[in-house]
């Protein structure tokens, strides 16, 4: 038996096989939107299920396939799925395991347009959602309903930086038979595999770290091979927002550097938060991956390292907070994260501002935290940047 590989070897040959493919090293580009049978009844028997081979793109592609493939793989799961977008993706999985009055139990802080997302689902459907912190098992078990048909929980949580401990969460959720999805995109596949502590289904935005380089929108999924094919019958193939094989391409290039960049926007990462306790500028600061963080110990349990993405509060008010991106040089005030640039953003006005006032509170988003991608350029230049524009606060 091939005895199995590590990680840094499956997310550069898994799913791929150069020999049916003439020699060639990297994977060649399906870029067609149908394919021809070669008789008619060849066509009924795909159609039928009783033949494997692809159809028209929306359905499969070769290109498309590799990538479902090694991001499985990479992620400890029997099936992968691929889609135009992180949201594309979430919204397939939410609306296939949900009905009329069902109910979604999610993690106190979700993705922006995840948010509306579930506004919109509840009501145009009446499918209901509530929040929960979900850090002790009282707090779980409290906010489950009869009707809830799905825990979604996103760890670290966009822009805290808080962790939602998986197990806990499984545990809970096994014994009501509750699927549990979880949106993975902050820790990458390298950093944290949810599968791995019996959660359902990994949600991915893939334009983030797995894409790594600031150029495509797509999202990816991982599970059991009966649910993710059930996905891709339904919400897939009818809502119908499939990825480009091109981009797919771009995907499979991008992922092969994942470790060793994720490594650079670790070490980078530490650095900065060093750093920054030492400004007097700084208020508090958010990364799991430092000592003294809340989430240590849970990241230590279920994450590699603590990640690319800080959050901190500066000692001021929302002028000061967009004075300091203002003032920026190197760092590029954007949203999005796990570039190779470094990106700035303030949640309250940007990635958050559709979360009312009142809720952002809760969430512990105030007007003075500031979210950092932190890049892989020197750290120290990133540093350079940042100290001067606090200095001019
Ligand atoms: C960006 C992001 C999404 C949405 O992904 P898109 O690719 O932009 O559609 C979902 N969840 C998280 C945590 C994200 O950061």
């Amino acid at each position: 038996m091939k005895k199995e590989q590590k990680f840094e070897t499956k997310i550069i040959h898994d799913g791929y096989s150069s020999k049916d493919f003439h020699g060639s090293l990297v994977p060649p580009i399906y870029q067609t939107s149908t394919f021809s049978f070669e008789t008619a009844e060849q066509g009924e028997r795909r159609f039928r299920g009783e033949e494997d081979g692809y159809i028209y793109t929306r359905l499969g592609n070769p290109t498309v396939k590799m990538l479902e493939d090694r991001i499985a793989s990479l992620e400890n799961a029997e099936a992968g799925l691929a889609f135009g977008s992180g949201m594309a993706a979430v919204s397939a999985v939410l609306i296939s395991l949900t009905k009329s009055n069902d109910h979604i139990l999610c993690s106190q802080g979700v993705y922006g347009c995840t948010f509306g997302l579930l506004q919109m689902m509840q009501e145009k459907y009446g499918i209901s959602h509530s929040f929960s912190m979900m850090q002790t098992r009282e707090q779980i078990e409290e906010a489950i309903k009869p009707e809830t048909a799905c825990i979604y929980v996103e760890t670290p949580i966009n822009p805290t930086m808080l962790l939602i401990d998986l197990q806990l969460v499984v545990e809970i959720a096994k014994e009501r038979n509750i699927p549990v999805v979880v949106d993975n995109t902050f820790s990458s596949p390298y950093l944290q595999n949810p599968i791995d502590f019996g959660c359902d289904i990994v949600v991915h935005s893939a334009t983030k770290y797995i894409g790594g380089h600031g150029d495509v929108i797509a999202g990816l999924i991982v599970g059991k091979a009966d649910t993710i094919k059930n996905i891709a019958m339904t919400t897939l193939k009818d809502i119908g927002g499939v990825l480009s094989p091109f981009d797919a391409w771009l995907l499979i290039r991008g992922l092969k550097t994942l470790p060793v960049r994720m490594d650079r926007h670790c070490d980078n990462a530490e650095k900065i938060v060093d750093e920054l306790k030492k400004h007097s500028k700084i208020e508090s600061i958010y990364y799991p991956g430092d000592e003294e963080s809340p989430a240590f110990d849970v990241m230590k349990k279920q994450m590699r390292r603590g990640g690319g993405l800080i959050s901190f509060k500066i000692k001021g008010n929302k002028e000061e907070a967009q004075k300091l991106l203002n003032e920026l040089q190197l760092i590029k005030i954007a949203v999005s994260l796990g570039d190779a640039e470094t990106l700035i953003q303030h949640p309250a006005t940007m990635t958050h501002a559709v979360v009312p006032k009142e809720s952002r509170e809760q969430m512990g988003i105030t007007d003075n935290l500031i979210r950092l991608s932190v890049g892989l350029e020197s750290w120290e230049d990133i540093w350079n940047d940042l100290n001067q524009a606090l200095n001019q606060i």
